[in-house]
Protein backbone atom coordinates (compact mmCIF):
# COMPACT_ATOMS: atom_id res chain seq x y z
CA UNK A 1 0.00 0.00 0.00
CA UNK A 2 1.29 3.48 -0.88
CA UNK A 3 0.51 7.00 -0.01
CA UNK A 4 -1.17 8.50 -2.97
CA UNK A 5 -1.60 12.41 -3.21
CA UNK A 6 -4.38 12.92 -5.79
CA UNK A 7 -5.35 16.44 -7.30
CA UNK A 8 -7.66 16.92 -10.02
CA UNK A 9 -10.63 14.41 -9.54
CA UNK A 10 -13.23 15.63 -12.68
CA UNK A 11 -14.57 13.31 -14.99
CA UNK A 12 -11.48 11.36 -15.21
CA UNK A 13 -9.54 11.54 -12.22
CA UNK A 14 -12.18 11.24 -9.46
CA UNK A 15 -12.70 7.42 -10.66
CA UNK A 16 -9.32 7.03 -11.12
CA UNK A 17 -8.53 8.03 -7.35
CA UNK A 18 -11.47 5.57 -6.51
CA UNK A 19 -9.66 3.00 -7.91
CA UNK A 20 -6.59 3.42 -6.06
CA UNK A 21 -8.86 3.28 -2.81
CA UNK A 22 -10.36 0.41 -3.58
CA UNK A 23 -6.72 -1.87 -4.62
CA UNK A 24 -5.92 -0.55 -0.97
CA UNK A 25 -3.64 2.58 -1.14
CA UNK A 26 -4.28 5.16 1.01
CA UNK A 27 -5.35 8.24 -1.37
CA UNK A 28 -5.42 11.87 0.16
CA UNK A 29 -7.53 14.00 -2.66
CA UNK A 30 -7.96 17.92 -3.39
CA UNK A 31 -9.88 19.54 -6.31
CA UNK A 32 -10.93 22.81 -6.85
CA UNK A 33 -14.57 21.36 -6.90
CA UNK A 34 -16.13 20.43 -3.32
CA UNK A 35 -18.55 18.45 -5.45
CA UNK A 36 -15.66 16.46 -6.80
CA UNK A 37 -14.28 16.17 -2.92
CA UNK A 38 -17.36 14.98 -2.09
CA UNK A 39 -17.80 12.33 -4.55
CA UNK A 40 -14.32 10.81 -3.83
CA UNK A 41 -14.60 10.92 -0.03
CA UNK A 42 -17.64 8.70 -0.24
CA UNK A 43 -15.27 6.25 -1.52
CA UNK A 44 -13.17 6.05 0.75
CA UNK A 45 -10.39 8.92 -0.08
CA UNK A 46 -9.51 11.03 2.45
CA UNK A 47 -9.96 14.49 1.19
CA UNK A 48 -7.35 17.99 1.95
CA UNK A 49 -8.07 21.64 2.03
CA UNK A 50 -5.63 22.37 -0.11
CA UNK A 51 -2.52 20.70 -2.75
CA UNK A 52 0.12 21.59 -0.18
CA UNK A 53 -1.68 19.79 2.52
CA UNK A 54 -2.38 16.62 0.39
CA UNK A 55 0.77 15.83 -0.84
CA UNK A 56 1.98 15.95 2.99
CA UNK A 57 4.05 12.39 3.04
CA UNK A 58 3.10 11.02 0.04
CA UNK A 59 4.59 8.60 -1.96
CA UNK A 60 3.09 9.08 -5.29
CA UNK A 61 1.78 12.76 -6.60
CA UNK A 62 -1.40 12.01 -9.06
CA UNK A 63 -2.28 14.86 -11.37
CA UNK A 64 -5.08 14.96 -13.30
CA UNK A 65 -5.92 18.63 -14.40
CA UNK A 66 -7.51 20.45 -17.60
CA UNK A 67 -4.73 22.00 -19.47
CA UNK A 68 -0.60 23.06 -19.20
CA UNK A 69 -1.35 26.54 -17.66
CA UNK A 70 -2.83 24.45 -14.86
CA UNK A 71 0.10 21.32 -14.44
CA UNK A 72 2.46 24.23 -14.38
CA UNK A 73 0.66 26.30 -11.98
CA UNK A 74 0.37 23.85 -9.33
CA UNK A 75 3.87 22.50 -9.04
CA UNK A 76 6.02 25.74 -10.37
CA UNK A 77 3.67 28.35 -9.87
CA UNK A 78 3.63 31.14 -6.99
CA UNK A 79 1.82 28.90 -4.70
CA UNK A 80 3.41 25.83 -5.90
CA UNK A 81 3.85 22.85 -4.48
CA UNK A 82 7.38 21.33 -5.05
CA UNK A 83 8.35 22.87 -2.20
CA UNK A 84 6.03 20.77 -0.18
CA UNK A 85 6.62 17.53 -1.90
CA UNK A 86 9.03 14.66 -0.20
CA UNK A 87 11.91 13.72 -2.16
CA UNK A 88 11.44 10.81 -2.07
CA UNK A 89 8.08 10.69 -3.93
CA UNK A 90 7.37 10.44 -7.64
CA UNK A 91 5.03 12.80 -9.28
CA UNK A 92 3.00 11.27 -12.14
CA UNK A 93 1.06 14.30 -14.13
CA UNK A 94 -1.96 12.04 -16.36
CA UNK A 95 -3.11 15.31 -17.71
CA UNK A 96 -2.90 15.86 -21.74
CA UNK A 97 -0.51 18.68 -21.99
CA UNK A 98 1.81 19.95 -24.40
CA UNK A 99 5.56 17.71 -24.03
CA UNK A 100 7.62 21.15 -23.65
CA UNK A 101 5.37 22.16 -20.27
CA UNK A 102 5.63 18.33 -19.23
CA UNK A 103 9.25 18.96 -19.45
CA UNK A 104 9.02 22.09 -18.27
CA UNK A 105 8.02 20.89 -14.74
CA UNK A 106 9.98 18.10 -14.93
CA UNK A 107 13.16 20.68 -14.86
CA UNK A 108 11.35 22.05 -12.03
CA UNK A 109 10.61 19.16 -10.17
CA UNK A 110 14.09 17.64 -10.65
CA UNK A 111 15.97 21.33 -9.64
CA UNK A 112 14.28 20.23 -5.93
CA UNK A 113 15.32 16.66 -6.30
CA UNK A 114 11.96 15.29 -7.33
CA UNK A 115 11.28 12.49 -9.70
CA UNK A 116 8.99 13.38 -12.36
CA UNK A 117 7.03 11.11 -15.09
CA UNK A 118 4.15 12.65 -17.68
CA UNK A 119 1.70 9.60 -18.41
CA UNK A 120 -1.17 10.98 -20.08
CA UNK A 121 -4.12 8.48 -20.38
CA UNK A 122 -6.35 6.81 -23.33
CA UNK A 123 -9.56 5.44 -22.29
CA UNK A 124 -11.94 7.90 -21.98
CA UNK A 125 -14.08 8.30 -18.56
CA UNK A 126 -15.50 4.36 -19.10
CA UNK A 127 -11.52 3.17 -19.07
CA UNK A 128 -11.01 5.55 -16.02
CA UNK A 129 -14.20 3.69 -14.19
CA UNK A 130 -13.17 -0.14 -15.62
CA UNK A 131 -9.65 0.69 -14.32
CA UNK A 132 -8.73 -0.65 -17.61
CA UNK A 133 -6.97 2.89 -19.12
CA UNK A 134 -4.03 2.45 -21.43
CA UNK A 135 -1.00 4.95 -19.71
CA UNK A 136 1.69 6.47 -21.91
CA UNK A 137 4.45 7.46 -19.75
CA UNK A 138 7.67 9.86 -20.46
CA UNK A 139 10.65 9.66 -18.42
CA UNK A 140 13.44 7.50 -17.12
CA UNK A 141 12.75 3.47 -16.65
CA UNK A 142 13.65 3.45 -13.48
CA UNK A 143 10.89 6.11 -12.51
CA UNK A 144 8.34 4.37 -15.15
CA UNK A 145 8.76 0.85 -13.21
CA UNK A 146 8.27 2.65 -9.83
CA UNK A 147 5.06 4.02 -11.64
CA UNK A 148 3.79 0.54 -12.42
CA UNK A 149 2.87 0.46 -8.54
CA UNK A 150 0.10 2.73 -8.93
CA UNK A 151 -0.72 2.98 -12.77
CA UNK A 152 -1.87 -0.68 -12.79
CA UNK A 153 -4.01 -0.16 -10.46
CA UNK A 154 -5.86 2.51 -12.47
CA UNK A 155 -5.00 1.11 -15.98
CA UNK A 156 -4.49 -2.21 -18.17
CA UNK A 157 -2.14 -0.89 -20.65
CA UNK A 158 1.01 0.71 -19.75
CA UNK A 159 3.49 2.16 -22.26
CA UNK A 160 7.27 4.08 -22.29
CA UNK A 161 7.03 6.32 -24.77
CA UNK A 162 10.66 7.74 -23.86
CA UNK A 163 12.23 10.62 -22.19
CA UNK A 164 10.01 13.24 -20.09
CA UNK A 165 7.62 14.81 -22.51
CA UNK A 166 7.34 11.57 -25.25
CA UNK A 167 4.27 10.58 -23.57
CA UNK A 168 2.46 13.74 -24.27
CA UNK A 169 3.74 13.47 -28.49
CA UNK A 170 2.10 9.73 -28.41
CA UNK A 171 -0.91 11.02 -26.76
CA UNK A 172 -1.57 13.63 -29.23
CA UNK A 173 -1.19 12.00 -31.81
CA UNK A 174 -3.40 9.13 -30.69
CA UNK A 175 -6.21 12.30 -29.92
CA UNK A 176 -5.68 13.59 -33.18
CA UNK A 177 -6.41 10.25 -34.69
CA UNK A 178 -9.42 9.96 -32.58
CA UNK A 179 -10.76 13.40 -33.48
CA UNK A 180 -10.66 12.24 -37.56
CA UNK A 181 -12.60 8.84 -37.29
CA UNK A 182 -15.16 10.44 -34.57
CA UNK A 183 -15.68 13.35 -37.35
CA UNK A 184 -15.42 10.33 -40.54
CA UNK A 185 -18.18 7.63 -38.42
CA UNK A 186 -20.76 10.65 -37.68
CA UNK A 187 -20.56 11.77 -41.47
CA UNK A 188 -20.78 8.39 -42.69
CA UNK A 189 -23.40 7.44 -40.25
CA UNK A 190 -25.55 10.62 -40.85
CA UNK A 191 -25.26 9.99 -44.72
CA UNK A 192 -26.75 6.55 -43.98
CA UNK A 193 -29.60 8.10 -42.20
CA UNK A 194 -30.32 10.30 -44.57
CA UNK A 195 -30.42 7.97 -47.51
CA UNK A 196 -33.21 5.94 -45.03
CA UNK A 197 -30.62 3.40 -43.23
CA UNK A 198 -31.12 2.76 -39.53
CA UNK A 199 -28.40 3.96 -37.64
CA UNK A 200 -27.66 0.42 -35.79
CA UNK A 201 -27.95 -1.49 -38.64
CA UNK A 202 -25.40 0.79 -40.55
CA UNK A 203 -23.09 0.75 -37.29
CA UNK A 204 -23.51 -2.88 -37.39
CA UNK A 205 -22.20 -3.70 -40.74
CA UNK A 206 -19.45 -0.75 -40.63
CA UNK A 207 -18.21 -2.56 -37.08
CA UNK A 208 -18.05 -6.02 -39.53
CA UNK A 209 -16.32 -4.18 -42.45
CA UNK A 210 -13.46 -2.23 -43.73
CA UNK A 211 -14.65 1.51 -41.56
CA UNK A 212 -14.40 -0.44 -37.93
CA UNK A 213 -12.83 1.76 -36.05
CA UNK A 214 -13.57 3.02 -31.89
CA UNK A 215 -15.84 5.13 -32.13
CA UNK A 216 -18.04 2.37 -33.52
CA UNK A 217 -16.84 -0.34 -31.14
CA UNK A 218 -17.07 1.72 -27.78
CA UNK A 219 -18.64 5.17 -28.24
CA UNK A 220 -20.71 5.69 -31.05
CA UNK A 221 -21.49 9.20 -31.76
CA UNK A 222 -25.38 8.52 -32.72
CA UNK A 223 -27.89 8.54 -30.11
CA UNK A 224 -29.63 5.14 -28.79
CA UNK A 225 -27.48 3.25 -31.06
CA UNK A 226 -25.59 2.36 -27.86
CA UNK A 227 -26.09 2.33 -24.14
CA UNK A 228 -24.18 4.07 -21.51
CA UNK A 229 -22.34 6.24 -24.04
CA UNK A 230 -22.62 10.11 -24.13
CA UNK A 231 -24.52 9.85 -27.61
CA UNK A 232 -27.35 8.10 -25.16
CA UNK A 233 -27.22 10.58 -22.28
CA UNK A 234 -27.65 14.01 -24.54
CA UNK A 235 -23.56 14.15 -25.00
CA UNK A 236 -23.18 14.57 -21.20
CA UNK A 237 -20.09 13.49 -19.72
CA UNK A 238 -17.34 11.78 -21.23
CA UNK A 239 -14.59 13.71 -22.75
CA UNK A 240 -15.52 17.51 -23.55
CA UNK A 241 -15.44 19.37 -27.01
CA UNK A 242 -13.13 21.59 -25.35
CA UNK A 243 -10.75 19.24 -24.23
CA UNK A 244 -10.35 18.03 -27.53
CA UNK A 245 -9.91 21.29 -29.59
CA UNK A 246 -7.27 21.88 -26.60
CA UNK A 247 -5.57 18.49 -27.96
CA UNK A 248 -6.17 19.06 -31.62
CA UNK A 249 -4.25 22.64 -30.80
CA UNK A 250 -1.47 20.65 -29.11
CA UNK A 251 -1.27 18.44 -32.36
CA UNK A 252 -1.11 21.38 -34.63
CA UNK A 253 1.38 23.00 -32.33
CA UNK A 254 3.59 20.20 -32.78
CA UNK A 255 2.79 19.59 -36.06
CA UNK A 256 4.04 23.05 -36.50
CA UNK A 257 7.30 22.92 -34.76
CA UNK A 258 8.03 19.42 -36.40
CA UNK A 259 7.04 20.75 -39.98
CA UNK A 260 4.58 17.61 -40.20
CA UNK A 261 1.95 17.75 -42.75
CA UNK A 262 -1.78 17.09 -40.98
CA UNK A 263 -4.02 17.99 -43.17
CA UNK A 264 -6.48 16.27 -41.77
CA UNK A 265 -5.78 17.11 -38.12
CA UNK A 266 -6.28 20.72 -39.32
CA UNK A 267 -9.29 20.02 -40.67
CA UNK A 268 -10.49 17.89 -37.60
CA UNK A 269 -9.65 21.22 -35.24
CA UNK A 270 -11.42 23.67 -37.81
CA UNK A 271 -14.56 21.61 -37.66
CA UNK A 272 -14.31 21.23 -33.06
CA UNK A 273 -13.55 24.72 -32.90
CA UNK A 274 -16.95 25.54 -35.08
CA UNK A 275 -18.55 23.46 -33.01
CA UNK A 276 -16.96 24.54 -30.18
CA UNK A 277 -17.91 27.78 -31.18
CA UNK A 278 -21.50 27.59 -31.67
CA UNK A 279 -22.01 26.90 -27.81
CA UNK A 280 -20.84 22.77 -27.46
CA UNK A 281 -17.81 23.28 -25.40
CA UNK A 282 -18.94 20.93 -22.85
CA UNK A 283 -20.79 18.20 -24.28
CA UNK A 284 -18.70 15.54 -25.05
CA UNK A 285 -17.10 14.99 -28.14
CA UNK A 286 -19.03 12.46 -30.12
CA UNK A 287 -21.66 15.77 -30.13
CA UNK A 288 -19.88 16.71 -33.17
CA UNK A 289 -22.30 14.12 -34.85
CA UNK A 290 -24.97 17.07 -34.35
CA UNK A 291 -22.95 19.33 -37.15
CA UNK A 292 -24.05 16.64 -39.50
CA UNK A 293 -27.13 16.17 -38.71
CA UNK A 294 -30.39 17.68 -40.62
CA UNK A 295 -32.18 20.09 -38.27
CA UNK A 296 -35.63 20.01 -38.34
P1 LIG B 1 -12.49 17.74 -15.96
O1 LIG B 1 -12.65 19.15 -16.36
O2 LIG B 1 -13.68 16.86 -15.77
O3 LIG B 1 -11.64 17.66 -14.58
C1 LIG B 1 -10.60 18.52 -14.25
C2 LIG B 1 -10.65 18.73 -12.74
O4 LIG B 1 -9.50 19.50 -12.33
C3 LIG B 1 -11.89 19.50 -12.28
O5 LIG B 1 -12.57 18.77 -11.28
C4 LIG B 1 -11.31 20.82 -11.73
O6 LIG B 1 -12.05 21.34 -10.64
C5 LIG B 1 -9.93 20.36 -11.30
N1 LIG B 1 -8.94 21.43 -11.16
C6 LIG B 1 -8.61 22.39 -12.05
N2 LIG B 1 -7.61 23.16 -11.57
C7 LIG B 1 -7.30 22.64 -10.36
C8 LIG B 1 -6.33 22.99 -9.36
N3 LIG B 1 -5.50 24.01 -9.52
N4 LIG B 1 -6.29 22.25 -8.23
C9 LIG B 1 -7.14 21.21 -8.04
N5 LIG B 1 -8.06 20.84 -8.96
C10 LIG B 1 -8.14 21.54 -10.10
O7 LIG B 1 -11.48 17.09 -17.02
P2 LIG B 1 -11.24 15.53 -17.34
O8 LIG B 1 -12.19 15.10 -18.41
O9 LIG B 1 -11.16 14.79 -16.05
O10 LIG B 1 -9.79 15.63 -18.02
C11 LIG B 1 -8.60 15.84 -17.25
C12 LIG B 1 -7.42 15.64 -18.18
O11 LIG B 1 -7.47 14.32 -18.75
C13 LIG B 1 -7.38 16.63 -19.37
O12 LIG B 1 -6.05 17.00 -19.62
C14 LIG B 1 -7.95 15.80 -20.52
O13 LIG B 1 -7.47 16.26 -21.77
C15 LIG B 1 -7.44 14.41 -20.17
N6 LIG B 1 -8.21 13.30 -20.69
C16 LIG B 1 -9.58 13.27 -20.60
C17 LIG B 1 -10.29 12.18 -21.11
C18 LIG B 1 -11.79 12.09 -21.04
O14 LIG B 1 -12.38 11.21 -21.69
N7 LIG B 1 -12.44 12.96 -20.26
C19 LIG B 1 -9.60 11.11 -21.69
C20 LIG B 1 -8.21 11.14 -21.73
C21 LIG B 1 -7.53 12.23 -21.23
Amino acid sequence: MAKVAFIGLGNMGGPMAINLVKSGHQVTAFDLSVAALAQVKAEGALVASSASDAVQGADFVISMLPAGKHVLALYLGEQGIAKDISKTALVIDCSTIDADSARKVGAGLAAQQIAFIDAPVSGGVGGAKAGTLTFIAGGSVADYERAKTVLSNMGKNLFHAGDIGAGQVAKICNNMLLSILMVGTSEALQMGVDNGLDPKVLSDIMLKSSGRNWTLELYNPCPNVMENVPSSNGYQGGFMVDLMTKDLGLALEAALQSSSSTPMGALARSLYVAHQRAGNGKLDFSSIFNMFAKKA
